[in-house]
């Protein structure tokens, strides 16, 4: 896989395509998180979901996350008035190099660094809290911010609230799907109450249904994403969607 995925970098067989997230107030587009796709030439349905991982087992996850951070970047420039959040391997953010790439792969786009998010996914998270703190500091004082991405799936979730420094929680679209179930909702309405107490920006991603927005506004979440308001996208459908 290493080689298929070093080759299809070189060839150009990535894009990043972006999903908006918006103020449950109702203010219209807050920002897009940029989502990898693979036109891999003989398995073209293959997700990131599975492809992160074997590239994160093979160690080549490093380039191409910072493939599509500078991608990222660049198309944001065209939104100023838009976030642009990056998912980011766990791994990625122990690598020494990581800071600096960001920081460069902002700068040469243009990009200020108040418009970039980083969300790092709670599950494969993190051997080494004391390097991932540090590198989550550097980050944040460049003014970049930090989302803690698919919350409540893992396993530690408390513990990384509290030693890591995070603006932004997400809670995961498995519990979103659930809030027509009292467990779910308890759970959401729990989250979204501790993360407010906490000083936390909230998204709920994964909003499908009239019912599910109502819900997730009423409980308090700041953000919200979903297939009710748009699938993820081609930059330049972006572009014409703030044009509208
Ligand atoms: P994620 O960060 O939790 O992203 C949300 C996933 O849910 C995306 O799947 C998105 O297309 C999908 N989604 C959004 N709204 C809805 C909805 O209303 N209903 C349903 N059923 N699904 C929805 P996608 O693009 O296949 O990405 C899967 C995962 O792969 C992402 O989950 C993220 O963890 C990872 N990923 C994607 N791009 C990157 C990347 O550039 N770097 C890294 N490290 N991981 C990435
Ligand atoms: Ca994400
Ligand atoms: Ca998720």
């Amino acid at each position: 896989m290493h080689s298929e995925i070093a080759n299809g970098l070189q060839r150009g067989e990535f894009c990043v395509l972006y999903q908006p997230f918006f103020a449950s107030n109702g203010t219209g587009m807050a920002g897009v998180e940029a989502l990898l796709r693979w036109n891999h030439p003989s398995r073209p349905r293959m997700g990131p979901d599975e492809f992160i991982i074997a590239a994160e087992r093979s160690g080549i996850i490093f380039d191409l996350g910072q493939f599509v951070l500078r991608e990222a970047c660049r198309d944001a420039v065209q939104w100023p008035s838009l976030s642009i959040a990056v998912n980011v391997s766990a791994l990625q953010l122990l690598d020494p190099r990581f800071v600096d790439c960001v920081q460069t792969a902002a700068q040469e786009a243009g990009l200020p660094f108040e418009r970039l998010e980083l969300e790092i996914v709670e599950s494969s998270f993190i051997k080494d809290f004391a390097i991932a703190e540090q590198a989550l500091t550097r980050l944040r004082s460049l003014g970049i911010k930090i989302a803690l991405d698919d919350f409540g799936t893992g396993y530690s979730s408390l513990t990384y609230l509290r030693r890591l420094p995070f603006d932004k929680i997400k809670i995961d679209r498995s519990f979103v799907a659930g809030v027509d179930m009292v467990q779910s909702a308890a759970i959401v309405q729990a989250v979204v109450a501790l993360g407010r107490a906490l000083g936390f920006k909230i998204t709920a991603e994964g909003v499908e249904t009239e019912e599910q927005r109502r819900f997730l506004r009423a409980c308090g979440c700041h953000y919200l994403q979903g297939y009710l308001f748009s699938k993820p996208v081609a930059g330049a459908i972006i572009g014409e969607k703030l044009a509208a």
